[in-house]
């Protein structure tokens, strides 16, 4: 079977979810592909809690947020801050089932695009049904994008360790002793999530001091995002010093700081942090026990290694694009697409937003708080494309 449409939205997180609200709101005939909230159900643990808080909501229009959410239950945001994944599940739940969007929960295999015929774009599902359309936004977050360090791989024998987007069920680790490489926010929650299910060492190492303690504040960030709607090219028109001002703020929030909350959770005698240190070697030993060698002279026996290194931007790692005719045409700058003030790459019609948009908009772009702005600025072009070929 051969579907068209007018906007093809492949994914269903919170990028793809605001768009498709937005999209049928401007009259914007679309489709929206991937299942809904994935990321967040198998690639994040089930009591994460979240950095953001209520202010970070799905809806362009301002009608369905998280706060209005709340007050449907007779709730107020201090009743429910830090927020719970699944807390935000429910809520990205209920803004679906209010905005009566309905996801088709495929998965695109490749994406090809020919120029001869009218510019379209052909998706082709895994269930071998495919969709033509004229316009088509990726909106796939970070799964595509663990960064697993050369240098690790390197040592650690394989099968031995595992990225944090893949280590979501922590029981099979309960009575164990881990060691987490990675000093940021997701080393100290898994730290602390394993903790709580039963691991019986962890051990975190990094090769910078331990970050403190202390509330980030996002409360600039919002004004200045908002405010892009306006002036989406704000961003990549700054500066280069100003632009690098922005970015290092923006990192000092949000790495340089740990969540108060979670040092209650990891300040006990099966959490051992070793700051300012780095993994040298790793042997598996007779017994399956791993001898890890950190450059500070200690030796930690572990059973498993866990790496909490992030995620880094390389468009030739998502599939659909690899398998298709895209990646040939796309146009890259140290791995990201390089994007126009309308997120649209070397590909007219093609938009990429989320995570991959970091360099040309922002580190913002990598969380919630740009659903908003990515969604009216791509929403509100594709509207006057459209509107402009139909006069
Ligand atoms: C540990 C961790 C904690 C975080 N905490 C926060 C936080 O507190 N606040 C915050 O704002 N952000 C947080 N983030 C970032 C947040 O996860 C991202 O900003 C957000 O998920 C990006 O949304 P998205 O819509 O781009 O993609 P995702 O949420 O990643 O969803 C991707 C979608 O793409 C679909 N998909 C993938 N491949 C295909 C395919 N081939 N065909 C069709 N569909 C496909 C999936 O099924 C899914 O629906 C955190 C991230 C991590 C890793």
């Amino acid at each position: 079977m051969n579907r068209q449409t007018n906007l093809l939205i492949i994914g269903a997180g919170p990028f793809g979810l605001a768009m498709a609200a937005y999209a049928q709101s401007l009259n914007i005939e679309c489709l929206i592909l991937g299942k809904p909230m994935d990321f967040w159900k198998s690639n994040m643990p089930e009591g994460l809690l979240l950095r953001s808080a209520c202010d970070w909501h799905l809806d362009p229009l301002d009608v369905h947020t998280i706060e209005n959410y709340l007050q449907s239950q007779s709730l107020t945001p201090a009743q429910v801050e830090p927020l719970s994944r699944d807390f935000y599940l429910n809520y990205t739940k209920w803004f679906q089932e209010q905005k009566q969007i309905e996801v088709l929960p495929s998965l695109v295999q490749r994406l090809d695009h020919s120029s001869d015929t009218d510019n379209l774009f052909t998706a082709t599902l895994d269930d071998g049904e495919s969709i033509t359309a004229s316009n088509v936004l990726l909106a796939l977050g970070f799964r595509y994008f663990k960064n697993i360090p050369a240098e690790i791989a390197k040592i650690v024998p394989s099968g031995r360790f595992s990225h944090t987007c893949d280590l979501v069920d922590f029981e099979r680790l309960r009575g164990k002793r881990c060691l987490i490489i990675g000093g940021r926010q997701s080393a100290y929650e898994w730290a602390a999530l394993l903790c709580e299910n039963g691991a019986t060492a962890i051990h975190v190492s990094h090769r910078h001091e331990t970050p403190a303690f202390e509330r980030s504040d996002w409360s600039w960030v919002n004004p200045m995002v908002d405010a892009m709607v306006e002036n989406p090219g704000w961003f990549r028109n700054l500066p280069p010093k100003e632009k690098e001002e922005v970015s290092k703020r923006f990192w000092a929030e949000g790495r340089l700081k740990l969540e108060p909350w979670l040092w209650s959770r990891i300040d006990n005698d099966t959490v051992k942090i070793w700051p300012k240190s780095k993994v040298v070697g790793c042997d598996a030993l007779p017994t399956g026990e791993l001898e890890v060698s950190l450059n500070t002279g200690k030796t930690l026996i572990v059973d498993h290694i866990i790496l909490a290194t992030g995620y880094r931007v390389s468009m030739e790692k998502v599939p659909l694009l690899a398998d298709g005719s895209i990646l040939a045409k796309l146009k890259t700058n140290n791995g990201y697409p390089v994007l126009d003030e309308h997120f649209q790459c070397s590909i007219p019609g093609l938009f990429i937003t989320s995570m991959p948009a970091t360099q040309d908009f922002g580190p913002f772009f990598a969380f919630t708080v740009s659903v908003v702005a990515s969604t009216k600025i791509i929403g509100s072009f594709i509207k006057n494309s459209v509107s402009a070929c139909s006069s």
